[in-house]
């Protein structure tokens, strides 16, 4: 591999060859998209459908679906065989969706232990959420889910041949705004915003 194929800065430049590793270990190509769900089959877990979820009271399930469909994207548990349960929001789109399975997917293969309660805190945007592992955790499964999701190398080569984030992001089947996210962190935002927003 080329240094060049990597991210400036230690950090990112780790969080891309783990997401690099995760691509190798699911033999595919680095410029293909990935599919989080084959995925999940590798890592032990198991995803169901919300539909599949028995015992829920029917304003439990109005609730989730309707008003606090925004307060949540998916939920993980372990099951006693070792396998991890994942329910994802039926509500979101796939691409959002992809990004949700991914993180979990992360948090399996980089060996995250949950905390023992979830905790309930805010994220940057003050909004409350629950979080399952400890916060540099939940940084690095995303960071890498979203690396594995969209790699440097093709991002900076889609970016080069004027492609937009939109373009990206359905090539890739994630948002624009997961591949807006992997412009700022790898340091690709301030050569190419103008042409990967307005194009
Ligand atoms: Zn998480």
């Amino acid at each position: 591999m080329l240094l060049g194929d990597l991210p400036p800065g230690e950090k990112w430049r780790n969080f891309e060859l783990k997401a690099l590793g995760l691509r190798d270990f699911a033999r595919v190509r680095i410029d293909q998209p990935l599919n989080p769900f084959e995925l999940a089959r590798f890592a032990n877990l198991l995803v169901i459908r919300f539909d599949q979820i028995e015992g829920l009271s029917d304003s439990a399930r109005e609730h989730l679906l309707g008003v606090a469909s925004e307060d949540w994207s998916g939920g993980a548990c372990s099951l006693p065989n070792g396998m991890k349960l994942v329910i994802l929001n039926p509500t979101h789109g796939r691409s959002r969706t992809n990004a949700t399975l991914m993180e979990e997917i992360c948090h399996v293969f980089l060996g995250h232990q949950p905390n023992r309660l979830s905790i309930v805190t805010r994220d940057d945007r003050g909004k409350v959420m629950n979080r399952d592992y400890r916060r540099a955790d939940e940084e690095e499964a995303y960071a890498v889910g979203a690396a594995a999701l969209v790699p440097y190398a093709s991002l900076k080569k889609m970016l080069l041949e004027g492609r937009s984030s939109k373009e990206i992001g359905l090539h890739f089947r994630v948002s624009s705004e997961l591949v807006q996210y992997r412009m700022k962190v790898t340091h690709l935002w301030r050569e190419f915003k103008d042409s990967a927003v307005n194009s």
